[in-house]
């Protein structure tokens, strides 16, 4: 009976020492977890945009009226430009196209305009971007209309805030010299800005169907202003959003 109950006293002992291993496990596991829960929260999450140029392959978009140059090819040029500024700053960009080609492989003419919106789409949705923003040129019946102006959904509040942001330096430093004055950015009912719940505006750098604008468009300089205006709006937008969360 002694022996049996020296047996039960050592089992004893040695389920105490078990418990209080398995109560310093938890407790080290709970602090690794915690510790790994606080150093992801002041991890700053790092920003990225997509940047989406308008049209491509097949779809050219609209034409220049004097040179003949497509849209598209614009767009991918100030895209590029401005995702190089993005970058520089130390943003992620994420681009819908990087060819000239569409963004959906679709060639068939009735499927492949809304093919290639689903893919552009599908980027934005995969991206977890903080905003998207799409580069289109303008075109209007009439020769006298020139400028650059910002779109927006017109349900999205930040969409709109973001819009505001962009259009401001376009203003100040690009249309007070190209038509003397500035430009309210409008709502817009276009796929690109409806599409997703991430603010996202559409950029129309200029007129196609105005002479000015075109030889604007075709010049480096000026692509790269747009790009770097648009890059300073979309810098300031992210900045304020961040002091006020
Ligand atoms: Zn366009």
């Amino acid at each position: 009976m002694r022996t049996v109950g020296f047996i039960g006293e050592r089992a004893k002992k040695q389920s105490v020492i078990f418990t209080i291993w398995v109560c310093l496990l938890l407790i080290l596991t709970v602090s690794a977890t915690t510790l790994a829960v606080a150093v992801e929260r002041s991890k700053p999450k790092k920003l990225r945009v997509v940047v989406d140029a308008g049209h491509g392959g097949p779809d050219g978009g609209v034409v220049g009226i004097t040179s003949g140059v497509k849209e598209s090819e614009i767009n991918l040029e100030i895209a590029f430009l401005l995702g190089e500024f993005l970058s520089s700053a130390g943003v992620e960009v994420v681009y819908t196209r990087t060819t000239d080609g569409l963004v959906s492989d679709d060639v068939d003419a009735a499927t492949m305009k809304q093919k290639d919106m689903a893919a552009r789409k599908k980027i934005i949705d995969k991206s977890d971007a903080a905003l998207v923003v799409s580069v289109h040129q303008n075109f209007y019946p009439a020769k006298y209309r020139r400028g650059s102006q910002v779109f927006f959904a017109a349900h999205s509040e930040e969409g709109k805030k973001l819009a505001a942001f962009v259009q401001k330096p376009l203003n100040e430093n690009v249309n007070s010299e190209t038509v003397g004055r500035s430009f309210s950015p409008l709502a817009g009912d276009y796929y690109m800005v409806n599409c997703t719940e991430l603010p996202s505006v559409i950029v129309e750098c200029g007129f196609l169907s105005s002479p000015e604008d075109e030889k604007l468009l075709l010049s480096f300089d000026f692509r790269r202003k747009i790009a770097y205006n648009v890059c300073c709006g979309i810098l300031n937008y992210l900045s304020d959003a961040q002091i006020s969360a």
